[in-house]
């Protein structure tokens, strides 16, 4: 697209795509990968990626949509379902000054609880061995939902 920043194959999801770098693995399908975020801001905090490298909505196929928000609604579904929550935010920022980091397309699928504020945006690392606990929850959840 004119004037949009190209994408950048060094981007730390582009990594974990390629197997470079490791992520906890929730689930994938031909088109998309979810995985925990490791700051996340409330309890479950999950990232669905299009394999499509985009550097965000703005410059996506729209077609990455069709494949993306499906698996954003199933995990969105075993989140809540998991960690017995009142809600799920669903947040995608796009570029640096609406808080963009990584320079991937990705969603954010955050479980809510009835008067549990959010931690920060990018605030503070989780230990390795709760992430694998709260990506096997979700797994589990995931049996149960379509
Ligand atoms: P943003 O680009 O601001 O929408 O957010 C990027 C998100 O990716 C942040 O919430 C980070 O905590 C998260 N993050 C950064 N590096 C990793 C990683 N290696 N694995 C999982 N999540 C990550």
């Amino acid at each position: 697209m004119p004037g949009t920043i190209p994408y950048d194959p060094e981007n730390i999801f582009s990594k974990i795509l390629k197997g470079q770098i490791p992520c906890h693995a929730i689930y994938e399908d031909e088109h998309t990968l979810a995985f925990m975020d490791i700051m996340p801001q409330a309890e479950g905090h999950a990232l669905v990626i299009p394999k499509t490298p985009s550097r965000n909505l703005l410059d996506a196929d729209p077609t990455t949509f069709m494949w993306l928000m499906p698996t954003v609604q199933k995990i969105a579904r075993a989140a809540k379902k998991a960690f017995h929550a009142d809600g799920v935010k669903i947040v995608q920022y796009n570029e640096t000054a609406a808080g963009q980091t990584v320079f991937h397309l990705h969603v954010h699928v955050i479980p809510i609880k009835d008067g549990v504020p959010l931690k920060p945006h990018g605030g503070k690392m989780e230990d390795g061995g709760k992430l694998a606990h709260n990506a096997e929850m979700i797994r589990e959840a995931l049996k149960f939902v379509s």
